[in-house]
């Protein structure tokens, strides 16, 4: 049905090659790029065992614009998956608009040099995709991504007005690691030191981070996994939602975070290790945090011995027909199993399942449209219902608990 260019080999770009490769009559053609050509072939050779499906593979710096578009207007794909780093989406946006290609991101644009992410860059690109009747999906893995379709799916079939959000994010698995992030650790850890805002009534509202004194946190009872500290953290799927989801007064985004993660953490911040400014060291300028990543594990590879489960869902409060209601939609995944079946741990898995079944939505015309969408704004049942074939299978119930107000 379409050839798609994957652009990046870490852990989520080897879920999205292998998941689309399982899918060989909708993706008739698949090329994986990234800087370090050698990553590519690795995954490639694993799909061919696997599957029998042979992937192109290309060396690629997609934040050189130029050479970019000549490998797309090259290779004449249908629409590009980006799973490199968010500081390369605009680079690649602007790549795709020149070759005519439709794209498809996982993150927000961060620019390198500040630990802020919004989604106003990537939005100022709706008349130009617009224009030239390409289609861009914005934030298509986990969350944002599935977090935003529970949202559209609620809003379309179970409530007439949802007022209340709370996306819940568990991670309660074991990597056996001291301290290890579990998606690239540069873009993790300038995500968990921000200071907090959630959105309530109009306004966006600002909390201690969450190392910080006073940081706002409670156990929540998750299925299967059992009650967990989670504390209140920024996500990007917020900005959007607020503007999409009708009569919302108030949204909230909740991760778990062990004491054990939080106090390396801790420590690593006291000591300046996870700044962005640069530094002198021994005649060079290093980055703190990017030197800290070199000597994490590579997130990739945390697959193999890791144990548990990731619980990721949306509580919503709202009217149906007059009445109040409040309804659960989640999905738990196990790591075991994602490795079992692509060699990826869950976070990697969750995020990379749903960004191949968004190329898929596209390349099968079921999301269709010019210009730049968040998740929210697309039909999200053919999308649900991919969840429930592909491996991420979610269940609606029921929600009774009381949540902090
Ligand atoms: P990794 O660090 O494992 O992989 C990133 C890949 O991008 C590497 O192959 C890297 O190449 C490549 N890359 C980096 N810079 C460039 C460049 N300039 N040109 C070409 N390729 C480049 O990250 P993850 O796989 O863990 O994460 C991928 C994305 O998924 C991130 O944007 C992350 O924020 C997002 N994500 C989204 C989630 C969601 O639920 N929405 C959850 C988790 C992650 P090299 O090997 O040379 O370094």
């Amino acid at each position: 049905m379409g050839k798609i260019v994957i652009i990046g080999a870490g852990g989520v770009g080897n879920v999205v090659a292998k998941k689309c490769a399982q899918h060989p009559d909708i993706f008739t053609e698949i090329w994986l790029v990234s800087r370090t050509e050698a990553k590519c072939r690795a995954i490639a050779a694993e799909i061919d065992k696997l599957y029998g499906v042979k992937v192109i593979t290309a060396a690629i710096d997609a934040d050189d614009v130029a050479a970019l578009t000549n490998l797309l207007q090259k290779i004449r794909p249908e629409l590009v998956i980006n799973v490199a780093l968010p500081y390369q989406d605009l680079h690649i946006m602007k790549a795709c608009v020149a070759a005519g290609v439709n794209y498809l991101d996982t993150a927000n644009y961060e620019p390198p040099d500040m630990a802020h992410f919004e989604y106003s860059h990537q939005w100022a690109y709706q008349k130009r995709f617009e224009e030239r009747g390409l289609m861009a999906v914005l934030g298509c893995g986990f969350d944002p991504g599935v977090t935003n379709a529970f949202c559209a799916y609620a809003q379309k079939h179970l409530f007439d007005s949802i007022e209340t959000i709370d996306i819940f994010d568990a991670n309660a698995g074991d990597h056996g690691h001291p301290f290890a992030t579990n998606f690239n650790p540069e873009i993790n850890i300038r995500e968990v030191t921000q200071t907090v805002r959630h959105w309530r009534d109009g306004k966006w509202l600002e909390t201690p981070a969450i190392l910080d004194d006073g940081a706002v946190h409670f156990s929540f009872d998750y299925p299967v996994a059992g009650p967990k500290e989670s504390y209140l953290l920024y996500h990007e799927e917020m900005e959007s939602l607020v503007k999409h989801i009708r009569g919302l007064k108030r949204i909230r985004f909740w991760m778990t975070f062990s004491e054990n993660y939080l106090n390396h953490l801790k420590v690593l911040k006291n000591v300046g290790m996870t700044g962005i400014d640069p530094v002198e060291f021994a005649g060079q300028r290093i980055i703190p945090l990017q030197f800290l990543k070199a000597l994490l594990p590579d997130p990739g590879s945390l697959g193999e011995n890791y144990s548990g489960k990731t619980v990721i869902g949306c509580v919503f409060d709202g009217l149906k027909n007059g009445q109040r209601q409040r309804k659960y939609i989640y999905n738990v995944c196990d790591h075991a199993e994602t490795f079992r079946e692509v060699r990826a741990q869950a976070v990697s898995y969750t995020t990379g399942v749903p960004a191949m079944i968004g190329a898929m939505m596209i390349l099968q015309g079921v999301w269709h449209g010019a210009g730049v969408f968040n998740i929210e704004q697309l039909d999200p049942d053919r999308f649900m219902d991919q969840l429930n074939r592909c491996g991420l299978p979610w269940q609606v119930v029921d929600f009774a608990a009381s949540l902090p107000d």
